[in-house]
C-alpha cells in the first residue's frame, strides 16, 4: 500500500487496541493505515493483566509475573491463586509490529471526522489530510473520536495516583503483588480507595492509590495525600522516586449502536465496567475481529456490521447491562461498605469471581453470581445493592430473567 492514498482499513489510534487490530489485519494481507499523533511508541501506562487472560503469544511480553497475589479487606490477606502479569510495553509493541509486514502504514496525524462518498469513507485529519478507506475503525481511546461513547447516567471514573520508587523498607511483602488493599488509613476514609502495588525487584516498588469507580471522580490531590498517609502509617515512605503515574478513565460505557465506522477498545466502551481492564481482552478480540473483517471484505459484505456483530452479540449486550447494574451498586455503596463488598466477592468460589471479571461471561452466569453475592453479603452491603437494583427495575428484571433461564454452569 505504501504511497497509495486508499487503504482497505484505516485505524484511528496507536494504543494497544489500535496496534493490535491494525497489525492483525495487515498480517492477514489487508492494506492498513494506522493514524496516530505519535510514531510507534511504547505505551505510556503501566499495564497489568491476569496472566491467563493474555493470549499465549503475549506471555513473552510480560515484564514480570507474580504468583503471590493478595487482596486485603481486613488484617489478613486473601491469596488469589491467580498469577498476575505486568506488561513490558516496548516488547508488546515490537511483537505486534513485527507481524505486520509491509502492509501497515503508520501515519502521523490526528483524525477530525469522516464522511462517506462513492462507496468508501474519507477520513479528514486536523491539518487538512484526506485518507480514503473501505472501512474505518475508531480505536482512539476513552470517549472515542468519531462516535462519542455513551455513559449510563454520565461517566463514572476510575482514578489512581502512583509512583515507582526505591524503598528503604518494603511497603508490601517482597516478591508479592497486592491487587487490592482496602485496609483503612486513619479515620477519614471517605471516599474509599485502595492500594495497588507490585514489588519490581531489589528495593523498587510500584505503589498506587486507586479509586475503583466514582462519580464525580476522586481527584489526584486526595489520592496522593492518601498514598503518602498510607505509606507513612506503615513506616515505609518512598525514597528516591523514579516515576509517577496519574490514571483517569471512564468505566461505565454502554454498548454502542452499530455505525458506519466500527469502534473498538476503550473508544467502544470495552473497558471492563467493574475492573477497568481492557488490554488483555483487546489483544484476544483483535484476532477474531481481524478474521471477521477479512472475511466480510472478501465476500463483499458489510465489514463494520460484521465487526459490530462480533463485539456486541445480544448475549454480550445483556452481559453489559448486568455489569452496569453492578456499577450502579458500587456507586451506591457507602465508603465503609466497599471493603465488605470485596470481602464477600473474594469469598465466592474462585471460578465465580474470575467469571465476574471475565469480559465474555454470559449475562445469565453474571446475574447468578450477583445473586449469590447478594445472598452472602452483610446487611450494610445488601441494602445499597437492593437499592441499586430497584432504581433500574428494567435492567434488574432482565438480569433476573437471564439468571433464571441460564443453564447452570459448573460452579454456579
Ligand atoms: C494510566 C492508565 C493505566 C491503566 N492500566 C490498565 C491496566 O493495568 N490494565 C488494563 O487492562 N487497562 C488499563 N488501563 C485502561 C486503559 O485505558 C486501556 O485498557 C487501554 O489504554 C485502552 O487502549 P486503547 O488502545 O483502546 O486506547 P488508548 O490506550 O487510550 O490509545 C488511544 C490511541 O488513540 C490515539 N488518538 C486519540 N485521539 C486520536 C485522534 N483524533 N486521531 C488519531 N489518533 C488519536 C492516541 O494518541 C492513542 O494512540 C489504564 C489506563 C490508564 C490511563
Amino acid at each position: 500500500m505504501h504511497g497509495s492514498e486508499h487503504s482497505d482499513v484505516l485505524v484511528v489510534g496507536g494504543g494497544p487496541t489500535g496496534t493490535a487490530l491494525a497489525t492483525a489485519l495487515a498480517s492477514r494481507g489487508l492494506d492498513v493505515r494506522l493514524v496516530a499523533p505519535h510514531p510507534p511508541t511504547a505505551y505510556p501506562a503501566t499495564y497489568g493483566a491476569w496472566l491467563d487472560d493474555l493470549p499465549g503469544w503475549a506471555h513473552g511480553c510480560a515484564a514480570q509475573v507474580w504468583t503471590d497475589v493478595r487482596v486485603y479487606t481486613g488484617p489478613q490477606p486473601t491469596a488469589l491463586q491467580r498469577p498476575y502479569a505486568l506488561l513490558d510495553n516496548r516488547a508488546l509493541l515490537d511483537t505486534l509490529l513485527g507481524r505486520a509486514g509491509t502492509r501497515l502504514d503508520w501515519t502521523l496525524g490526528t483524525v477530525k471526522h469522516t464522511e462517506h462518498a462513492a462507496g468508501h469513507d474519507i477520513t479528514h485529519g486536523v491539518n487538512g489530510e484526506r485518507w480514503t478507506a473501505s472501512l474505518v475503525v475508531d480505536a482512539s481511546g476513552h470517549g472515542g473520536t468519531l462516535h462519542p461513547t455513551a455513559y449510563l447516567e454520565g461517566p463514572a471514573f476510575q482514578t489512581a495516583w502512583g509512583l515507582t520508587a526505591h524503598f528503604a523498607r518494603p511497603p508490601i511483602t517482597p516478591g508479592s503483588m497486592v491487587w487490592m488493599d482496602y485496609r483503612p488509613v486513619g479515620t477519614a476514609d471517605s471516599p474509599a480507595t485502595f492500594l495497588y502495588a507490585m514489588h519490581l525487584g531489589d528495593d523498587r516498588y510500584f505503589v498506587q492509590e486507586t479509586s475503583l469507580i466514582a462519580r464525580p471522580a476522586v481527584n489526584r490531590a486526595l489520592l496522593g495525600a492518601r498514598l503518602r498517609a498510607r505509606l507513612d502509617a506503615a513506616g515505609t515512605p518512598p525514597g528516591e522516586v523514579l516515576s509517577t503515574e496519574w490514571v483517569a478513565f471512564p468505566m461505565n460505557g454502554a454498548a454502542p449502536a452499530p455505525t458506519r465506522e466500527l469502534s473498538f477498545g476503550a473508544a467502544a466502551g470495552l473497558v471492563h465496567p467493574i475492573s477497568g481492564f481492557q488490554v488483555a481482552s483487546a489483544l484476544n478480540v483483535a484476532e477474531t475481529l481481524a478474521d471477521t473483517v477479512c472475511g466480510a471484505m472478501t465476500s463483499g459484505t458489510d465489514a463494520a456490521q460484521a465487526g459490530w456483530d462480533v463485539l456486541w452479540p445480544e448475549e454480550r449486550r445483556a452481559a453489559r447491562d448486568v455489569h452496569l447494574l453492578g456499577v450502579r451498586a458500587l456507586l451506591g455503596l457507602p465508603a465503609g461498605a466497599l471493603p465488605e463488598f470485596f470481602r464477600t466477592f473474594f469469598e465466592l468460589p474462585p471460578q465465580q469471581w474470575r467469571a465476574f471479571l471475565d469480559p465474555v461471561t454470559p449475562a445469565g452466569s453474571l446475574a447468578r453470581i450477583m445473586l449469590r453475592l447478594f445472598a452472602h453479603a452483610p446487611n450494610g452491603v445488601r441494602v445499597p445493592l437492593a437499592r441499586a437494583a430497584l432504581a433500574r427495575p428494567d435492567a434488574s428484571v432482565k438480569a433476573l430473567q437471564a439468571a433464571w433461564f441460564a443453564a447452570p454452569q459448573s460452579g454456579d
